[in-house]
């Protein structure tokens, strides 16, 4: 059955025909491809400039309440002081949502929406354990009314209540956590020592960098009975939670202190947060670390203090290698939730009246059982407020200085109450904390001296079960 060469140039031509339709309408699709491609691009573009110039909101979420003017992003021009921005900030209102937006998609920023701040314009607050319950914290009951320790817990801690109110109105006012090594860049030379210069905080839009830290993370003996938690513990899912201890010895489990508290926060605020950071939490080592008792004394039972030998008299199947099994565990468990440990000496120690034998000793004891179970530090946060040397002074020559940058510490801080203490040397980052405590709080609100109006409005923060008698804040 064979076909004419009519025939087959016949079936050649339709072949040929059909091949051009074939290669027309892939180009077709193709080119309608494109043009979806330029449109979605546009579309993206036009959208990132509207949220960054933050005329329009960000379309598609459902929790955005309100816009943003011009002015949110103009709040915070590099350098500008915050106690101005923040006021600016505040002041507008309705800022929360697009922020809250940004947050979500922090990986995505590009240079155009971030603001960058001098190191020199971070400001530095922090805290002891919080006061679950103020009556036992600040006890007023007893003899004289009150005992001896009230006008301690009175000055330094803070409560559940104040804390909660703080970050509140912290976070409302565009304040965003950072950690101390944002404001740095590292280097390491041959030696192995680290050099350091310093670094502009790039934060987003309208934010403004601070940087939170807390002390004495131990649950020392002396909190007990005095409504504070009384160890970090891990729950269900091996997240940091506090146990707290009531009355009639019911133990709980849940938000007791600043950790879980803080976390929480950020879970329904996760734009609080730079880069994940939290806080740095300064450790002694005395009476153990995180409600753990896992010093050295506990084990070989030697240069007890009174209130260590009767907790280790109620407590027969104490385990010391257990309990630093455990409390290394929960120490990771805390790192993992972006946490960052300090050393807060091992002793508790008055870094400046001491000599430098004794900062040797205590050092070698911090290093030898606190640094191993939270993997070391890079960081040495002063107890008592001291500090090696005055401001003024040139810090890098002090031997006590040279000695503890020999062990590994690259940034020291004290506590000062200004907005801004911050000194970045070829050898150090130091840095001035803020005590927002019972003391900072009651010279606010009655002692006619308000350092804290940049952060957040000290009266209504001030928790209504805190006493207000002077006899307690005059140290
Ligand atoms: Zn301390």
């Amino acid at each position: 059955m064979g076909r004419s060469e009519e025939e087959w140039e016949e079936i050649r031509r339709e072949r040929r025909k059909k091949r051009k339709r074939q290669v027309l309408m892939t180009r077709l699709i193709f080119g309608i491809f494109l043009l979806a491609c330029v449109a979605l691009a546009a579309f993206l573009i036009f959208r990132t400039i509207g949220s960054s110039s933050g005329k329009q909101n960000t379309p598609g979420t459902t929790d955005t309440q309100g816009t943003v003017s011009d002015q949110q992003t103009a709040v915070t021009e590099k350098g500008e002081d915050p106690q101005t921005a923040g006021t600016e900030n505040g002041a507008q209102g309705e800022t929360e949502a697009v922020t809250e937006v940004q947050s979500e998609t922090q990986t995505e920023y590009d240079a155009s929406q971030l603001t960058a701040w001098e190191p020199t314009k971070v400001t530095h607050v922090f805290f002891h354990s919080l006061v679950v319950d103020p009556s036992k914290a600040f006890s007023l009951t007893g003899d004289s009314g009150w005992d001896s320790m009230t006008p301690g817990f009175c000055q330094w801690m803070t409560t559940v209540y104040e804390f909660n109110q703080m970050l509140q109105q912290m976070y409302d006012k565009g304040y965003i956590l950072i950690d101390m090594h944002e404001m740095i860049d590292e280097t390491t030379d041959e030696s192995g020592t680290v050099h350091v210069t310093p670094k502009s905080v790039m934060v987003p839009n309208g934010k403004i960098p601070v940087v939170m830290s807390f002390d004495d993370l131990s649950y020392y003996h002396a909190y007990d009975n005095r409504g504070i938690a009384s160890k970090v513990v891990l729950d269900e899912n091996g997240k940091p939670v506090c146990e707290y201890i009531r009355e009639d010895g019911t133990v709980e489990t849940g938000d007791y202190d600043y950790i879980p508290i803080l976390d929480k926060f950020l879970e329904a605020h996760p734009d609080f947060s730079w880069h994940g950071a939290k806080g740095t939490i300064a450790l002694t080592g005395y009476n153990g670390i995180l409600g753990y008792r896992t010093d050295i004394d506990y084990k070989v039972k030697e240069h007890l203090m009174t209130d260590q030998a009767q907790w280790l008299d109620a407590h027969p199947d104490f385990d010391w290698d257990a309990e630093c099994a455990e409390a290394r565990k929960v120490a990771q468990a805390i790192k993992d939730d972006g946490w960052v440990f300090a050393s807060h000496t091992w002793g508790h120690m008055h870094i400046g009246d001491a000599s430098l034998e004794k900062i040797k000793e205590d050092t070698d004891k911090w290093e030898q059982y606190v640094a191993p179970l939270i993997g070391g530090s890079d960081t040495i946060i002063f107890a008592h407020g001291q500090d090696l040397a005055n401001w003024d002074q040139d810090y890098a020559s002090t031997d006590k200085f040279k000695y503890l940058k020999s062990q590994g510490f690259d940034i020291f801080c004290n506590v000062d109450s200004t907005q801004y203490y911050v000194q970045i040397g070829d050898e150090y980052l130091r840095m001035g904390r803020r005590n927002l405590d019972g003391y900072r709080l009651w010279q606010c609100v009655y002692g006619g001296k308000d350092e804290v109006s940049d952060l957040f409005d000290a009266s209504s923060v001030i928790d209504p079960d805190r006493p207000s008698d002077a006899s307690f804040y005059s140290l």
